[in-house]
């Protein structure tokens, strides 16, 4: 059977699984602002509270709480209103069948066509890119897509105990890896996905003033010009894997 040559021109519904509150901010809200304005149902599921993070004295035992309702807030900008934390701890994810677990139970109650995570994969030009805990998150929900979430044997108890049916994810978005082949012109959203992103207040109220706009957007103008998009524009691009 030959392969999709392009991404589905619409999905219903679309998960987005990321390791920290912020990660789905830096490399793929815009995207999800186009996605919700066409009428798409996002989720996210964030697997850690972020709670190692931050710049500034806030004590360690409120940042988690805090770094949710940032995520939260950000979510509101681009369209989002469902949000689900796992609570693992950050820094320290590891590749375990409980998460494949948590994971596969997210996706069969949610149900979506197309799941966006991280890049399992080390980006050896952009280390920044590949935190452990990205790399793992993305590897545990690519297996989550195939094969747990799909398999009524794999996690007998999702559906024993919580009635949860099979679910078949048919494409798996990566960002932040060394294979981007699909980029999105966010051009047009730019002004929400800036307002997503400055809702972490923990996370870039100590950057100079205009750095981060900086620096995200001369990034995103670079992937726009990589990928072959007219002068002035700005995109976030992925690897997208068919997994139907
Ligand atoms: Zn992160």
């Amino acid at each position: 059977m030959p392969l999709p040559p392009h991404p589905a021109e619409h999905v219903e519904r679309a998960l987005c699984v990321l390791a920290h509150p912020d990660d789905v901010d830096f490399g793929s809200s815009g995207t999800v602002a186009t996605w919700t304005a066409a009428g798409t149902e996002v989720t996210y599921l964030i697997v850690t509270d972020g709670d190692a993070g931050g710049f500034d004295e806030t004590p360690r035992d409120q940042m988690g709480p805090l770094r949710r309702t940032e995520q939260t807030a950000a979510a509101k900008q681009v369209g989002v209103s469902d949000l689900r934390f796992l609570g693992y701890p950050d820094g320290r994810l590891e590749l375990t069948l409980d998460l494949r677990r948590d994971i596969s139970r997210v996706i069969r109650q949610v149900r979506p066509q197309r799941v966006l995570t991280s890049s399992p994969e080390r980006f050896y030009e952009r280390i920044g890119a590949s935190h452990p805990d990205h790399m793992t998150a993305g590897e545990a929900t690519l297996r989550a897509v195939y094969p747990d979430a799909r398999n009524p044997f794999a996690f007998p108890e999702l559906l024993a105990d919580e009635g949860l049916d099979a679910w078949t994810v048919s494409e798996v978005w990566l960002g932040g890896g060394p294979r981007a082949d699909h980029a999105v012109d966010v051009t047009d959203v730019l002004d929400r996905k800036w307002a997503a992103l400055e809702s972490h207040v923990t996370q870039v109220s100590h950057l100079p003033e205009g750095q981060l706009r900086e620096f995200v957007g001369g990034w995103m103008r670079q992937t726009a010009q990589a990928h072959g998009l007219p002068e002035g524009r700005s995109a976030e691009a992925f690897q997208v894997v068919y997994t139907g």
